[in-house]
């Protein structure tokens, strides 16, 4: 157990740089959330400025989650999620959607940002079947290795891996190494749900990946080519990778009309078959 969680330790914590901003605080700010600083609120903003569509971009990649989890929990019947790069908490969270259809479902939350485990604990405080802590996804070996990770999860049995906005924090150099890690660490039958900032010509995409990398080290663009690759041998469900909103829409979702903020991402969900 850390001590960051106590109300009576440092605050903030030596590993906390509230100065500067982080992407899961940027994010939380983009999402209108209250777990973010003001230098979070200035990236989040003039990244707004530049980019047209950017926090609706962000709320259709909270909602693309929402369905996704849900057609797994619900429809796969798959009651093992490992959320890497989960984020700060916000309004129906992994755990809470997975739970809802299936109580038993058993969630495993993993960010770099210690914030997230600050928050995420006090959320988790009574719920036995979700844990959260802090590691780097770049570190598939370290990440798979936590106790927190094999004393929740079976990986005998399937899982759900979601990579959710969180493929465009892998950089060219290691993302081919990382991804195929985690696929790799999965039984038959397991699901890699992917989300991720996509290059499909439009100028702003690349812009975005820009803003990002300068102000927060990582950011990475890829075409649907490129996304599709880390799925590996994985075979992709219905409707296949899509931008976001049309992943499995609630409503009916025009193709040929997009708005720009709808069109900074794609979804897709892939099984494991052997
Ligand atoms: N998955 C959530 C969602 O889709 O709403 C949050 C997405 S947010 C855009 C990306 C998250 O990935 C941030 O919380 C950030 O801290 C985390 N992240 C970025 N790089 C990471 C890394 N190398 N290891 C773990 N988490 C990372």
């Amino acid at each position: 157990e850390g001590s960051e969680g106590r109300p009576d330790a440092q605050w903030p914590p030596p590993s906390m740089d509230f100065s500067k901003p982080t992407i899961a605080r940027a994010y939380d700010a983009l999402l209108g959330g209250k777990d973010n600083y003001a230098a979070d609120r200035a990236l989040a903003e003039f990244a707004t400025e530049n980019i047209p569509g950017l926090k609706e971009s962000a709320r259709e990649n909270r909602r693309v989650l929402v369905r996704g989890v849900r057609h797994l929990a619900a429809e796969v019947g798959v009651d093992q999620f490992l959320d890497l790069g989960s984020g700060l908490p916000t309004v129906q969270n992994t755990h809470e959607v997975a739970q809802a259809h299936n109580p038993a479902a058993r969630v495993v939350y993993v960010d770099i940002d210690p914030l997230v485990t600050v928050h995420g604990q006090a959320i988790l405080a009574e719920n036995d079947r979700t844990r959260v802590f802090t590691g780097d996804v770049r570190d598939p070996a370290e990440v798979l290795s936590r106790p927190e990770a094999r004393a929740l999860l079976d990986f005998d049995r399937p899982i759900a891996l979601m990579l959710v906005g969180m493929l465009h924090y892998l950089s060219p150099e290691v993302a081919d190494e990382v991804v195929s890690a985690y696929r790799d660490a999965l039984a038959p039958g397991s699901y890699l749900f992917v989300t991720s900032l996509v290059d499909t010509g439009l100028p702003a995409q690349q812009e975005l990946a820009r803003i990002t990398r300068e102000n927060l080290e990582e950011g990475w663009a890829r075409t649907p080519e490129d996304i599709e690759y880390h799925f590996g041998d994985f075979e992709l469900i219905e409707p296949g990778l899509t931008y976001t909103a049309l992943w499995r829409p609630d409503n009916l979702v025009d193709a040929n009309n997009l708005a720009p903020g709808e069109q900074l991402g794609m979804a897709g969900i892939a099984l494991k078959k052997k």
